[in-house]
């Protein structure tokens, strides 16, 4: 029996859908997951254009069903009285964490495009903490294997450890698939004096192409051993599941019994791989 992580903090993360059957289905995988009774499922936010009335719907949605869920809010291209009325009404609801970032400009963006108020994601948690003191308990992104646009790991760090100071509680790390990457990190931020949780972010592997797509945007490295032997198993989606179960369960196995605080689920509205790779964990 490994460390379960039913005990840790378990999380689930989606993206709004933007269609009637999206939303339909994501309602049928939300069932399934829900059985795995994660501490919270989150929504993210404009990432692939979603908008924030999706996050929001999705993530009323889900508390109507009696789970605990949390909104991403990213602010890059916002201004502050825009996500003050967001937050009012996060407040409103009820709701009480937030994954708050920055976000992305959207590719190719030039001319006419307002880059908002912010900057960078620590001016979003000091708003935040400014405009609602502490009633949100706010995640924050962190990069185990550096953000692709930071000048340096160490600059990178400093970067995070403003995000804490900034009013953080705790953190959710990109993906990745060297484990040493992520204890580094963790050391890392401990030697710097800061001890909030840092929860890994878990991407099954379940289809080769979109993997190495999303790897290359943002910045997650699939070591060679990895991505050959996905490479070699061609159109065979069943060797590629099956691989990646190994593969990733294993990961996870090491991390909780590393000491990883929780595992957090990036499922792209999936519920077969996140199932599995827990089934494996608490078997
Ligand atoms: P920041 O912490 O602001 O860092 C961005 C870059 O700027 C880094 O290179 C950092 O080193 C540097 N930096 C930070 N502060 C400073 C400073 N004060 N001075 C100089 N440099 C600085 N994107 C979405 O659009 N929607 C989502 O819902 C979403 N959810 C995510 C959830 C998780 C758990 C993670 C890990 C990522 C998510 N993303 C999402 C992606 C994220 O928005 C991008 O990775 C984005 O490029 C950086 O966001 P951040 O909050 O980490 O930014």
């Amino acid at each position: 029996m490994t460390t379960s992580p039913a005990a840790k903090n378990f999380s689930i993360e989606f993206f709004p859908p933007r269609t009637p059957e999206g939303v339909e289905k994501l309602r049928v995988t939300r069932a399934k997951l829900a059985q795995l009774h994660p501490a919270y499922f989150s929504v993210t936010f404009g990432a692939g254009g979603s908008t924030q009335s999706g996050t929001r719907d999705t993530v009323l949605e889900i508390r109507q069903e009696g789970h605990d869920a949390a909104p991403h809010l990213s602010c890059i291209g916002r201004t502050r009285d825009e996500l003050r009325t967001i937050l009012d009404e996060y407040r409103a609801r009820g709701i009480k964490r937030l994954v708050a970032l920055r976000g992305d400009l959207p590719s190719g963006y030039g001319a006419g495009f307002s880059s908002g108020e912010f900057r960078y994601a620590n001016e979003l948690i000091e708003f935040i903490r400014a405009e609602t003191g502490n009633w949100f308990h706010i995640e924050v992104a962190a990069y185990p294997e550096m953000h692709p646009q930071a000048k340096s790991p160490q600059e990178d760090l400093q970067n995070f450890l403003r995000k804490v100071q900034s009013g953080a509680d705790s953190a959710i790390t990109q993906y990745f698939y060297n484990a040493d990457a992520y204890f580094r990190f963790v050391e890392d931020v401990r030697a710097a004096g800061c001890g909030v949780p840092i929860v890994p972010g878990i991407m099954p592997i379940t289809n080769y192409m979109q993997l190495t797509r999303f790897s290359d945007m943002c910045g997650a490295e699939i070591p060679r051993w990895i991505r050959l032997k996905l490479a070699s198993y061609g159109d065979d989606t069943e060797a590629i599941k099956a691989f990646g179960l190994e593969v990733v369960a294993g990961m996870c196995e090491r991390l909780l019994a590393g000491g990883a605080p929780g595992l957090h689920f990036y499922t792209l509205n999936q519920a077969a791989a996140t199932t599995a790779i827990w089934q494996r964990l608490t078997a």
